[in-house]
């Protein structure tokens, strides 16, 4: 690869980190820090978590305990995008949700496992917060006969396990 081509895929790989920061940062959502971690010590998990309260249930791929600590891990396959999809913040969101209202232990952060990459995100009071008014949300979505397509994303459309049977499907 010669110089320039290289200076321009750097330029790119740059472009697009900025990108991703700067739309997460417009939500108020934790980046998420890439993290070297040694999977020996993964737990698997057997049964699904569950707070009765929310109505929510989970089951995070593994648990990793660090001294007090119980920290939930979410599997991605597939390679690493430059900073985790929204989606799968809030999916871990919601994992670490579960911990603390289960086992009492509030995780300071989750682990999402790609392919070739894992990332730490903060468990933070707004990603918290933001996760319960998406909770809420979807209570009074449960409520209406009908809801509207909330995005114009064909590539979420195209990976959604609900397209055979939405009328709302983009792709
Ligand atoms: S197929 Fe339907 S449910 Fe799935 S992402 Fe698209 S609009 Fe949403």
């Amino acid at each position: 690869m010669n110089l320039t081509l290289a200076l321009i895929l750097l330029t790119v790989a740059l472009w697009l980190f900025w990108q991703a920061d700067k739309k997460r940062h417009q939500a108020g959502l934790p980046g998420g820090r890439v993290i070297y971690t040694d999977t020996g010590g993964w737990g698997k998990v057997h049964k699904p978590l569950y707070d009765r309260q929310l109505r929510l249930t989970g089951k995070p791929d593994y648990l990793v305990r660090r001294g007090e600590q119980v920290i939930p891990v979410e599997v991605k396959s597939g390679k690493a995008p430059p900073a985790p999809y929204d989606s799968h913040i809030y999916q871990l969101a919601s994992y670490c949700l579960l911990v603390e209202r289960s086992m009492g232990k509030r995780p300071p952060y989750g682990i999402i496992h790609y392919e070739n990459r894992d990332f730490a995100v903060d468990y933070t009071p707004e990603l918290e917060e933001s996760l319960l008014e998406i909770l809420d949300e979807m209570r009074r979505d449960e409520r209406r006969p009908e809801v509207g397509c909330s995005h114009q994303s064909m590539a979420r459309c195209r990976g959604c396990g609900y397209r055979q049977i939405c009328n709302q499907r983009l792709a």
